[in-house]
């Protein structure tokens, strides 16, 4: 099942391994640190349920950045260093 998560990102929860490489390039993206705290992804596992939710945060808040696109770089990172393709770029507009 794919989410799309604004114009540009679509999210394969099921292909995620949790492996946070996307929250630690989002961070890099807006800070030059490898912290999850200046990341606006976040990746959470509920092994009970056995489900992994991804979420992006689209508007800047005193807790985390927004989602830019990845604004000055060559392509999304999280998109870039998502190894098993959970986060795609459709490259469309829904506009
Ligand atoms: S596109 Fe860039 S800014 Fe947006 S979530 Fe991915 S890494 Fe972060
Ligand atoms: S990089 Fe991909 S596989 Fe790793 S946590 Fe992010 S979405 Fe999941």
């Amino acid at each position: 099942m794919s989410i799309i998560t604004n114009r540009k990102l679509v999210i394969y929860p099921e292909k995620c391994t949790a492996c946070m490489l996307c929250v630690l390039a989002c961070s890099y993206h807006h800070s030059k640190k490898f912290d999850r705290k200046n990341s606006n992804i976040e990746v959470n596992v509920f092994k009970k349920e056995r489900e992994i939710n991804i979420l992006f945060n689209k508007m800047k808040n005193e807790e985390r950045q927004a989602c830019d696109y990845c604004e000055g770089e060559k392509e999304p990172l999280c998109v870039k260093y998502c190894i098993p393709k959970a986060i795609n770029f459709s490259g469309e507009s829904l506009e």
